[in-house]
C-alpha cells in the first residue's frame, strides 16, 4: 500500500463517523457556588467547561479572589484557558475576571484574554437609585490589561461542538431575574429582563448538556435555544443556576415537567437553583439524589460517568 494511502485510510478509521456530535469526552467542575466541601462558598457562579482537551472558563465568581482560590485549591491551573464566557453581567458572575487576568497573566499572557458576552451586556443598569454596572466601570481598565470583549448577538461555536447560544428569547414567561435592578427607557425606568443572558451548550453522543450561569431568561427558555441553536436533540444534562430559589409550587411543577419533556437525566442545580427548589426539580423530574443534586465547589459532571457531588450533597 502507497504511504498516502495508509495515511489516507488511517484518517478515515480516527475520523469521527459522519454526523455524530462533535465532542467526545468533556467535564465540567464547579469554582463557584453557594455550598463548598474545600475551598470557599458564595453566592456566584463560576466552572470550568473541558472538551476534547479544550478548556475554557464559564463565569468569574463574585468576591475578586474566589475563583482563584479555589482553582488553587483543587489543583487546577487556569493559565492556559484563555477564553472566558460571562453568562450575564451581575456581579456575582463577573467579580473575579480582573483578578484572575492579573494573576495569570505574568506567566501566561494569552490567559483569560478572551472575554465573550451576549448583546446588551453592558447596558447601564440603576439599582437602589445607583448606577449598576458591575464590569461596564471597570471595562477600560480590563481591556488595558489585555482583555478583548467579544459581543455576540447570536450563537456561536466557540469549540468544536461548545456553543454559546448568544441572548435567549423568552418564549415561555419564566421570569426569573431580580426585580430591583432597572433599565432607563423611553418610558422612564422598567426592571431589567436580563435580556444578554447565555447559556453554554455541549453537543455529546449522550444528547445536549446546558450550563447556565444565572437563568436569567429561564431554564425551559434557555433549553429550548440550546436545541434550536445546536440540534434538536434531548437535553440529557443541566448544570449551573437557575434562579428558582423563591419560585412557588407551581413554577416548580411546571419546571419540573417541562425538564421531563426535554429528557433531562443529570441535574446540578447550583448556585441560584434554591436547594428546596432543588429537590422539588428532582421529584418532579422523576430524578433521585445520584441523578439531581445541589452543586458545590469542586463538584463536577463527566460525559460518560455522571456526576461526582463531593461530599457534603450527596
Ligand atoms: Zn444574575
Ligand atoms: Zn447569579
Amino acid at each position: 500500500m502507497p504511504p498516502f494511502a495508509l495515511l489516507a485510510s488511517l484518517a478515515l478509521l480516527f475520523a469521527a463517523p459522519q454526523g455524530a456530535p462533535p465532542v467526545r469526552t468533556a467535564k465540567i467542575t464547579i469554582l463557584s457556588t453557594m455550598l463548598a466541601d474545600r475551598g470557599i462558598g458564595e453566592w456566584g457562579f463560576a466552572a470550568l467547561v473541558e472538551a476534547d482537551g479544550k478548556r475554557l472558563l464559564f463565569d468569574t465568581g463574585s468576591e475578586p479572589d474566589t475563583v482563584l482560590r479555589n482553582a488553587q485549591t483543587l489543583g487546577m491551573d487556569l493559565a492556559e484557558v484563555t477564553d472566558v464566557v460571562l453568562s450575564h453581567s451581575h456581579g456575582d458572575h463577573t467579580g473575579g475576571l480582573a483578578t484572575l487576568r492579573k494573576a495569570l497573566a505574568p506567566k501566561a499572557p494569552r490567559a483569560l484574554s478572551r472575554v465573550h458576552v451576549g448583546k446588551g451586556f453592558f447596558i447601564p443598569r440603576i439599582r437602589g437609585g445607583k448606577p449598576y454596572t458591575p464590569l461596564a466601570a471597570e471595562k477600560a481598565s480590563l481591556e488595558a490589561a489585555g482583555i478583548q470583549f467579544i459581543g455576540h448577538a447570536g450563537p456561536a461555536e466557540l469549540l468544536p461542538g461548545v456553543w454559546f447560544t448568544g441572548p435567549v428569547p423568552r418564549i415561555h414567561p419564566e421570569r426569573n431575574y431580580p426585580r430591583d435592578i432597572l433599565i432607563q427607557s423611553a418610558n422612564g425606568p422598567v426592571t431589567d429582563i436580563v435580556a444578554e443572558d447565555s447559556s453554554l451548550v455541549l453537543d455529546t453522543p449522550d444528547g445536549l448538556v446546558v450550563l447556565t450561569g444565572c437563568g436569567h431568561a429561564g431554564v425551559i427558555n434557555t433549553l429550548e435555544a440550546a436545541q434550536k441553536v445546536v440540534r434538536p436533540a434531548k437535553v440529557n444534562t443541566v448544570v449551573g443556576g437557575l434562579h428558582l430559589f423563591s419560585a412557588d409550587d407551581a413554577t416548580l411543577d411546571w419546571t419540573s415537567a417541562q425538564l421531563r419533556r426535554f429528557g433531562v437525566r443529570e441535574l446540578v442545580g447550583a448556585h441560584c437553583t434554591g436547594i428546596e427548589s432543588l429537590y422539588r426539580l428532582r421529584a418532579g423530574a422523576g430524578l433521585d439524589r445520584k441523578t439531581a443534586v445541589v452543586g458545590a465547589v469542586g463538584a463536577s459532571w463527566e460525559l460518560g460517568k455522571g456526576i461526582d457531588p463531593g461530599t457534603i450533597a450527596r
